[in-house]
């Protein structure tokens, strides 16, 4: 499949020196054309960091260390997004990849309404609609998340969290765009609700056609609905597959980890063991695999050096990789 956008090294730091918190580690990732893709870690394993590093939106003392994050439009050179100016970056952004951040539902503007937040984006962006097109435009958008004509003249306080989040994304989807990135919070929306936006961005994405990048802790969601997944761990990508083949099989220990901290979606019930102790610490990681002191097949290797993300030795599976020792040719070809 084609590319959308791709991120090749990328690295983003917080802070200088040695005291920076080394929150993105050197992280390549492609986004396909219309796939649904869900990146998954525990809290602070780097997701968010990666989706504001790649748009230019790090708060500060965020900085970009390195890489290159390329946009690949329908006809057209592509775009190298951490060269393009300010005012170029500004309008690409809305226009060719929104982007719903963590809690996004809460910056709609609590004195305007639902029309009037709506169709002041059309109007930003297209200027020479007339105000009726703009109106019949935001009934469009708001009928397709799935809210009735009738909550246009609701303020934001009269919704509930889940339409304010379907709001939210009627106006990232208001100028039609390629890629839409979605960041979930750890706690703010429960997994019903994650569920059932999750449920209308693939839906959308079936009909009008765009990529998704969803980012949530919650595995069991994007086991359902996206088509790959990508495994985060201290800054890194530790396992990106096909997600059928992820719930199959995981190859990175981590994965397993997390695959087994929720119920099983079908087929017998298996024991929830979650992963023992805590995430590494970003400003001084664990020698060797960051995720060694906690993992339950740690080997020889391991403590002293890090394995690369590789496709897995030994295996026929295209599309897959992983960055662990149990899985690369020194350790399958003795
Ligand atoms: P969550 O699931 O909780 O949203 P996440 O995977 O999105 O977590 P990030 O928010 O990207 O994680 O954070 C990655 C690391 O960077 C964490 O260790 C976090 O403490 C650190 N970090 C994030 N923002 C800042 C900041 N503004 N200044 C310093 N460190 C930061
Ligand atoms: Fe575990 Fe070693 Fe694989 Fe790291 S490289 S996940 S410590 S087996
Ligand atoms: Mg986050």
């Amino acid at each position: 499949r084609e590319p959308v956008l791709s991120i090749r090294n990328l690295s983003v730091d917080y802070g200088l020196g040695d005291a920076a918190v080394r929150a993105v580690r050197d992280v390549s990732l492609t986004l396909h054309r219309g796939e649904v893709l869900g990146l998954a870690g525990e809290s602070g394993s780097g997701k968010s960091t990666l989706a504001y590093g790649m748009l230019r939106l790090l708060p500060p003392p965020g900085v970009i260390r390195g890489g290159q994050v390329t946009y690949h439009p329908r006809d057209g050179e592509p775009i190298e997004l951490l060269s393009l100016s300010r005012k170029r970056l500004r309008r690409f952004r809305w226009a060719e990849v929104a982007i719903v951040f963590q809690g996004a539902m809460n910056s709609l503007n609590p004195v305007h309404t639902v029309a009037t937040q709506l169709t002041d984006v059309i109007a930003a962006h297209e200027p020479r609609t007339t105000a009726a097109a703009r109106r019949a435009r935001a009934v469009e958008l708001l009928k397709l998340v799935g809210i009735n004509a009738d909550r246009l003249g609701s303020y934001p306080h009269q919704l509930s969290g889940g339409m304010r989040q379907r709001v939210m994304i009627a106006m990232a989807l208001a100028l039609e765009p390629r890629v839409v990135v979605m960041d979930e919070p750890t706690t703010a929306l429960d997994v019903v609700m994650q569920r059932q936006i999750l449920a209308t961005l693939v839906e959308l994405r079936e009909r009008i056609g765009f990529s998704v990048l969803f980012i949530t802790h919650d595995l069991s969601l994007l086991v359902e609905f996206s088509d790959r997944i990508a495994i985060m761990y201290g800054g890194r990508i530790v396992e990106s597959a096909p997600a059928a083949e992820l719930y199959r099989s995981s190859l990175h220990p981590y994965s397993d980890g997390l695959l087994h901290s929720f119920p099983a979606l079908r087929g017998p019930r298996r024991e929830l063991s979650g992963i023992p102790g805590s995430p590494p610490d970003l400003r001084a990681m664990p020698a060797g695999c960051a995720f060694h002191p906690r993992c339950p097949k740690a080997f020889d290797p391991c403590a002293d050096r890090a394995p690369e993300l590789a496709e897995p030795a030994g295996r026929e599976d295209a599309g897959r990789s992983v960055a662990c020792w149990l899985h690369t040719a020194e350790r399958v070809t003795p």
